[in-house]
């Protein structure tokens, strides 16, 4: 649970910290590392712009790369119980024929669970132990002395001193500019979407998506229910959710209930959530004033559905490495993280961009010749480089204690 607690209670609690870390942001990231450290034992200051966390959310399906942060946390079990595994994956042509069912959910069991959990039901699961937060408060300044916070307005509201400051303020970060990151890099495929929840029809461990000529349907469990994607490009979707649901209905041949339950969905949800399809990537992560994370260090395109799985990691390798850091060697710790993380992160980044590039796209020929790849390329194809990824994860006691070696 997160818990609404004053900026001076929290900057108090951590006076006498090894180490004064602040975390702007608490989103997935910023929890993520928050609570990992708390269980180290310090008393990371958590900021977040928001007056609280009202959003109705989204669906995550969450690959195995998150699991090690979970059993860290001691809350693998909530995990498990408050998500659904995703077992199989359908690709569907543009007319909404089936053409594939892959055992994805086998494919990544060797690894660990991949499963499917609202965000909300995710934030919970990662503060089950409690979790300090100020609502209403960001940063709008880093120097040598300290951060200045203010509020949502601009108000300055406070300063604290920190050994280090972590922004994890999500894909549209502002506090890139206050750390210095320097130019961002983004692809901007033109396409937004809506995001709508409906009740649970059909197989519950069945993700399906429908790649469309000029439109994209995606339908991914959670637990107890289905969370739906409906996007296509902006020039088209701004007659509204219901207009572009009904264009969609019909373009489609084979929708069956659970597709049309799904737009149904998207169709009457009163204020679906919007969301734009485009990513950034930071060429640095260590900055002089502080380090990035999760989407402000390398926001992701939905395309290969790991964005939060990697942000997750991301979070987890720096929050256990810390725990090897002092105010000394602190930099140093800093440095292996991003020369191990980075490449990661920005692979499966790649990964994602590539599917993109196949998927962002109209015309009946480009559909029919997407079928047709999909068709021979198996989802261990199409996602070896995070299957790679998933595989390899790097021990961070061991990254740190070879830096600090060195
Ligand atoms: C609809 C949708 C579906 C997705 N599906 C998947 C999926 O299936 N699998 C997957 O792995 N990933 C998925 N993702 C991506 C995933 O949600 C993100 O990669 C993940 O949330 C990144 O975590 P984060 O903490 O970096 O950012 P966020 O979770 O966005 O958190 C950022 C936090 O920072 C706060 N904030 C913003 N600006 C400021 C500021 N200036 N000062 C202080 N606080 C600020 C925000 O209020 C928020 O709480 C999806 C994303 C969306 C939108």
């Amino acid at each position: 649970m997160l818990i609404e607690t004053p900026l001076s209670t929290q900057l108090e609690a951590q006076r006498d910290d090894r180490l004064r870390v602040l975390v702007v942001g608490a989103g997935i990231a910023g929890i993520t590392i928050a609570q990992s450290l708390r269980r180290g034992g310090l008393h990371p200051v958590l900021v977040d712009r928001m007056p609280r966390m009202e959003h109705p959310g989204y669906m995550v399906a969450l690959m195995p790369t998150a699991d090690q942060a979970f059993v860290d946390l001691g809350v693998q079990e909530q995990y498990r119980a408050a998500s659904t595994p995703l077992e199989r994956y359908r690709f569907r042509s543009h007319r909404g024929r089936p053409v594939r069912t892959d055992a994805l959910g086998e494919l990544l069991s060797v690894y660990g669970d991949y499963n499917g959990i609202s965000r909300g039901e995710l934030i919970d699961v990662l503060t089950d132990a409690g979790c300090p937060v100020t609502y209403g408060t960001t940063v709008d300044g880093v120097d040598a002395k300290g951060a200045r916070f203010t509020d949502r307005d601009g108000s300055p509201i406070g300063e604290g001193s920190f050994d280090l400051v972590i922004g994890a303020d999500g894909i549209r970060s502002r506090m890139r500019g206050v750390l210095g990151a320097g130019d961002v890099e983004a692809v901007e495929t033109g396409w937004s979407g809506w995001v709508a929840w409906a009740d649970s029809v059909g197989d519950p461990a069945l993700g399906e998506e429908l790649w469309g000529d000029g439109f994209f349907l995606g339908v991914y469990p959670v637990k107890g229910r289905l969370g739906v994607f409906l996007g296509g490009p902006d020039a088209d979707i701004g007659a509204g959710p219901a207009a572009f649901a009904a264009s969609v209905r019909r373009r489609v041949d084979e929708l069956g209930p659970r597709l049309a339950a799904s737009l149904e969905a998207v169709a009457t949800d009163r204020d679906p959530y919007l969301w734009r399809l485009d990513d950034a990537r930071v060429p640095r992560w260590v900055l002089p004033r502080g380090v990035l994370v999760g989407d402000a260090a390398a926001g992701f395109l939905p395309t290969a559905g790991v964005g939060a799985g990697m942000a997750i990691e991301a979070a987890w390798m720096l929050a256990r490495m810390l725990s090897h850091a002092d105010r000394g060697s602190l930099a140093t710790v800093l440095a292996a993280w991003e020369a191990v993380e980075r490449p990661r992160v920005e692979a499966a980044q790649s990964n994602s961009r590539m599917l993109a590039r196949m998927m962002f796209r109209r015309g009946a020929a480009i559909a029919w010749i997407r079928e047709v790849v999909m068709r021979m390329l198996s989802v261990r194809a199409a996602l070896g480089p995070i299957v790679k990824l998933v595989a390899e994860l790097p021990d961070p006691d061991a990254v740190a204690r070879e830096a600090l070696r060195d």
